[in-house]
């Protein structure tokens, strides 16, 4: 029963052309790679900082495993909380402006952490409908009545908005690249329930000294969801809170307390990145400009999308001819990756780009030049 279940949600997928391929990289997930013999620009990483591959990043790691040693060794509440994950969590507070921050291994974990705990039967949980999958499904699986509001229409939120409810949406949405009008859900709101917010992409990306969408909407949401595996260029995430739900969580979230913690060395090499974001202004700086370059290059293709971001869709409609436009420029020394259905919603297949501060204006250049021809060649 289980074979035949499963080969036939293979075959259906690969008859509408969705299968998924894992791709086998020949070296890190750098800004530029190599595949067999030519060296490829990637435009497909979430290491908007370049942090991922920071030579000074890495040393703190390296001298962090000598003095650390490797693992862990066991969860939170048995021996696997050390200082170092401590001070981890002052400077995430003393940036962010909350008391508490919990650490979990990844940001699905934290998400689905989050919502589990929190949420009773009875309650209600409100979603925009472009949330990262960990929300979604948390929010199917937790025993809350759940809803999702259109995305970003804030008066639809407010018709299904009842009292206690919580309210959960991303800063920078992961595929549009868009910011949520977090200044007009927040007031929404206050005083009816809690606001969450997933910040994945947006911390130290934007806002004032990197704090991200919170900060460059001016509202403090009661939850904030930040992750660790984009512009921190490393792995893990934490949940911001004030003392209460942290403690709350400590005493009841499943996924931290079950679960091993994090190692030393990293959460030593993720204060420095934190510390990193927050005062590198100049990396900030590069990528609004390239975001500007970028603006000058490309409105004037079909499907371009303007966004704040260095979250760049490219609306291409038709998943077969995503796939080749992005089959073609990696041909050409570009990795861009084509974003189908289930992803996104049908008829709007796309590219997605995302600038880093390792790319340059030239990278740019050439990039324009491909999708020119390679668009006209495929339509
Ligand atoms: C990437 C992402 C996650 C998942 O974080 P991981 O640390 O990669 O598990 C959660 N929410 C959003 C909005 C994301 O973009």
């Amino acid at each position: 029963m289980f074979k035949q279940r499963i080969e036939q949600a293979l075959e259906e997928r690969e008859e509408r052309g969705l299968l998924r391929k894992i791709h086998k990289l020949e070296r890190g997930n750098l800004f530029e790679f190599r595949q067999t013999t030519d060296s490829v620009v990637n435009y497909s990483s979430n290491d908007y900082m370049g942090l991922a591959s920071d030579k000074q990043l890495t040393q703190v790691w390296q001298e962090g495993l000598d003095r650390y040693g490797n693992g862990s060794g066991s969860s939170p509440l048995v021996t696997g909380y050390n200082n170092v994950h401590s001070e981890l969590e002052e400077t995430l507070c003393d940036w962010l402006g909350f008391e508490r921050a919990i650490l979990f291994n990844s940001g699905f974990s934290a998400n689905q952490a989050l919502l589990f705990t929190l949420l009773e039967k009875g309650d209600l949980l409100l979603q925009d409908k472009l949330n990262h999958a960990s929300l979604i499904e948390a929010g199917m699986l937790s025993p809350a009545t759940m809803k999702r509001f259109k995305h970003n229409d804030v008066e639809h939120l407010k018709r299904l908005l009842t009292d206690c409810a919580l309210v959960a949406t991303e800063g920078v949405f992961s595929m549009d690249g868009d910011l949520a009008p977090l200044a007009d859900i927040s007031h929404a709101v206050d005083g009816k329930g809690w606001l969450a917010v997933d910040d994945a992409h947006g911390i130290g990306v934007v806002g004032r000294e990197g704090r991200g969408s919170c900060d460059y909407a001016g509202v403090k949401p009661t939850i904030l969801i930040v992750t660790f595996g984009k512009a921190f260029g490393l792995s893990g995430a934490a949940i911001l809170c004030d003392r209460y739900v942290g403690e709350y969580l400590t005493q009841f979230a499943r996924h931290y307390i079950y679960s091993t913690s994090m190692p030393l060395a990293q959460a030593g090499t993720l204060t420095e990145a934190a510390k990193m974001l927050r005062s590198d202004e100049w990396r900030r700086e590069k990528l609004s400009e390239l975001n500007h370059y970028y603006d000058q290059l490309f409105e004037s293709f079909d499907g371009y999308i303007k966004t704040h971001t260095p979250i760049k869709p490219m609306i291409l409609g038709d998943s077969a001819r995503a796939v080749t436009v992005a089959n073609k420029l990696r041909a050409e020394g570009h990795w861009v990756t084509a974003i189908r259905p289930p992803t996104v919603p049908e008829g709007r297949a796309r590219l997605r780009l995302t600038l880093t501060v390792n790319h340059t204006r030239s990278h740019l250049e050439q990039l324009a030049q491909s999708l020119q021809h390679v668009l006209k060649e495929v339509r």
